[in-house]
């Protein structure tokens, strides 16, 4: 039977904790001792992630041991869970995804803790320009639960989320059908109408997917599917608050409009997030650049190729843009999206000691990183 205790700073009281940790569970919970200097945290919850460190769960590059490199790198920066994400392609193509992510987790006892479940964004989107973002536009398809089925078969039952445009007509059945099957329906990539979203409430959509974003430059001004997502209750919103996707002010209101118990962040990373800048041919977009500052463009152009800024990250500029205080703002990348994932993300007894502790410079920067009780970095 192994035992620790870890003390860490609590960001929500600026007290210290003593957490006693027992077979990779949280026992008890007892007030630390003064003089402890780092902050802790349960570990970070990232629910969109296509790849990193020149990884990719997409394409026909993805391999086993691409997964277990992008599992290290999610844990080097202090994220303990998150949601591969495999985006709108051919079916052969995203079954192969799939597959890829099962045997990982089959591989390695690391790899299937830090990935709950799957993120299935697509291929069922809008497939109008601008909406549909870098989406290949050829392999947009209306939903099918005959497909959900076979993605289930490739894999295991992997898939715990779908994004999805509610503009199709038989969307409600098929939102119904995955929320039946125990799925997260998250809209995003959406031209769909006010009714169509209530819709897709109605039925069981329970998230909307980086909002703010896949949306062409102009909109009619009311109504639209920001104002009818942010208008609705029932949806928790994610964010892209990587300083590139958002402007601050944006970021500010739709938080405020939203609250923090139903926003939530995600760092949408893809395999160039870790690389130096430079210009690189990504498999989808083509030439691109990606800049010091984490800005990933298309060449030549201002329009944006993907995001690169992980979630460690996203939390200091989050903080600098929203105006938040930090204990909010790690709630969005940890209890809040827990919700989604069996209730991960907090400190509480009984809870598994997925933990980072850290110092807060206005940057987040990781310390030490704890999964299921196993110290992984130091
Ligand atoms: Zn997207």
């Amino acid at each position: 039977m192994k035992e620790e205790l870890i003390i860490g700073r609590d960001p929500a009281t600026g007290q210290p904790v003593c957490l006693h940790i027992k077979d990779g569970r949280i026992v008890s919970i007892e007030p630390g001792p003064e003089d402890c200097d780092l902050w802790i945290s349960a570990g970070l919850i990232d629910l969109q992630v296509n790849g990193c460190a020149g990884r990719d769960f997409n394409g026909p590059e993805a391999t086993v041991q691409g997964v277990i490199e992008i599992v290290e790198a999610m844990l080097a920066t202090g994220v303990t869970c998150f949601a591969p994400t495999v985006i709108t392609a051919s079916e052969t193509m995203m079954l192969r995804s799939l597959e890829v992510i099962a045997e990982a987790r089959k591989a390695s006892q690391r790899v299937a803790a830090c990935i709950p479940f799957v993120h299935v964004e697509g291929p069922h989107i809008s497939p109008l320009e601008g909406y549909r973002g870098a989406h290949p536009q050829e392999h947009i398809r209306p939903p099918s639960l005959e497909e959900f089925d076979r993605w289930q078969k490739s894999c295991g039952d992997l898939v715990g989320m779908v994004t999805m445009s509610p503009h199709y007509d038989d969307s409600a059945q098929y939102i119904t059908g995955l929320v039946t099957r125990g799925i997260h329906v998250s809209l995003g990539h959406t031209h769909a109408s006010t009714d169509q979203i209530h819709c897709a409430v109605e039925a069981g959509a329970c998230l909307s997917t980086h909002l703010g974003n896949a949306l062409p430059a102009t909109l009619p001004r009311h109504p639209n599917p920001i104002w009818s997502q942010l208008a609705e209750d029932r949806l928790t919103a994610s964010f892209i608050a990587d300083g590139h996707h958002l402007p601050a002010e944006t970021l500010k209101a739709m938080v405020r409009a939203k609250g923090i118990d139903q926003s939530i962040l995600v760092s949408d990373m893809v395999a160039l997030s870790g690389m130096p800048p430079g210009i690189y041919v990504a498999p989808v977009g083509g030439n691109v650049e990606l800049s010091e500052d984490g800005r990933l463009s298309l060449l030549g152009s201002t329009a944006l190729a993907g995001a690169t800024v992980p979630l460690v990250q996203c939390i200091g500029k989050a903080v600098r843009m929203s105006g938040r205080p930090l204990n909010e703002i790690l709630r969005m990348a940890t209890e809040i999206p827990g919700r989604f994932v069996n209730n991960r993300g907090r400190i509480a007894v009984g809870s598994s000691a997925d933990l980072i502790r850290f110092r807060w410079t206005g940057e987040l920067i990781v310390h030490d990183v704890w999964l299921n009780g196993e110290l992984i970095v130091l």
